[in-house]
């Protein structure tokens, strides 16, 4: 269909704040599926239970949907170049939409906690990668530092055309259920999704698409927990990299985002973020990232809480594809059988 085509830019141009002669550029980014879930949810007692899968997006995340954006807005702008610091996700994105217009992109990234697939991303669309020793936090203070004294442009989700192209997720998600969610569960690293999911269901519900607004629900990683801690972590941890944050940047619009929906963020430790993770492969057909699966994870503590009712209509955001980062799952998968070639072996192979 044409419209998967379009893209964020062209989709939703009179709802973003982006000056109107901006380039509308495309990768295809946004219009990605709802899919109902058919087992996990059901057993939770739920209503229903939706993931948006937003691992379809170009470069398999929703990184997609505020680079797009933010890129328009640099070209726009006559930037040359763009960088950000990532924890994988956004320097793919950055890469391949600077690639794709002729923006040189540097990307900063934390050594060795990045996915594989993430990292591979960004050098074949072409960025300089550096990486530093020290979290993401830190490689994003280093980055802000070189903006202030470099015409390069910065594409993190502080820029605030990155929010903008964000909150487009929330209008499809209004468009294909007709009405917002009673609940949105969502990984939380950074925090600017929280605060654009939020924006975005908002300028929903002012414009009475919605009937409702969802009460949001973040899922921080245990050892990657400050917004539930109160405090910035020094040295976060967990296998979920892509949310493995010690001091978000838009903590303020985490905590307005909490609040203002009479909603939640709770940590889940890494196991069951993994568990998660599998479950929604093994029972759903979806082959999502951990950080991802941090949201089925804090929506099932929630349930397990009684701080969401069974009868509720969820909505579980799929943050990013599951194939950027095997390494995170292998170690837990069964055993691949090795068996001569002949049908008699491969029968008593699998007849177990
Ligand atoms: C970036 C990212 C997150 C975290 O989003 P924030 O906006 O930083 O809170 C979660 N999951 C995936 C797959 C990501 O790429």
């Amino acid at each position: 269909m044409a419209i998967r085509a379009e893209g964020v830019i062209a989709r939703w141009s009179d709802r973003l704040a982006l000056e109107p002669s901006a380039p509308h550029i495309t990768l295809g980014e946004g219009n990605t599926p709802c899919v109902e879930s058919l087992t996990i949810g059901p057993s939770l007692g739920l209503a229903s239970l939706h993931f948006k899968l937003e691992g379809l997006n170009p470069t398999g995340s929703f990184k997609d949907r505020g680079m797009v954006v933010a890129v328009a807005a640099a070209l726009q702008a006559g930037s040359s170049a763009i960088i950000c610091a990532s924890t994988g996700n956004t320097s793919a994105s950055a890469a391949a939409y600077g690639g794709r217009f002729g923006l040189r992109t540097i990307v900063v990234v934390p050594r060795g906690h990045i996915a594989s697939g993430k990292l591979i991303q960004a050098r074949v669309h072409g960025a300089t990668v550096v990486s530093i020793d020290g979290a993401f936090d830190l490689a994003l203070r280093v980055v802000r530092e070189l903006c202030a004294h470099h015409p390069v442009t910065l594409v993190n989700s502080v820029n605030p055309y990155r929010i903008e192209g964000q909150k487009t997720a929330a209008f499809e998600i209004v468009d294909e259920l007709g009405d917002a969610p009673e609940v949105l569960a969502l990984p939380v690293g950074n925090a600017g999704n929280i605060t654009a999911y939020w924006r975005g269901f908002r300028e929903e519900h002012r414009d009475g698409r919605a009937t409702r607004l969802p009460r949001m629900l973040g899922g921080q990683a245990s050892g990657a927990a400050p917004l539930v801690l109160g405090h910035p972590v020094d040295n976060p941890q967990t296998v979920a990299t892509a949310i493995r944050i010690g001091n978000p940047a838009s903590w303020q619009g985490a905590i307005d985002a909490r609040d203002q929906s009479e909603g939640l963020i709770e940590s889940v430790d890494d196991a069951a973020i993994l568990d998660a993770q599998r479950r929604i492969a093994r029972f759903e057909g979806i082959f999502c990232e951990p950080a991802s699966a941090a949201s089925l994870a804090v929506l099932e503590r929630a349930v397990a809480d009684g701080a969401v009712a069974p009868g509720t209509h969820a909505v579980c955001v799929l943050t990013g594809n599951g194939l950027k980062d095997p390494g995170a799952v292998e170690a837990s998968l069964s055993p691949i059988l090795e068996i001569p070639a002949d049908a008699d072996a491969l029968a008593r192979a699998i007849e177990a």
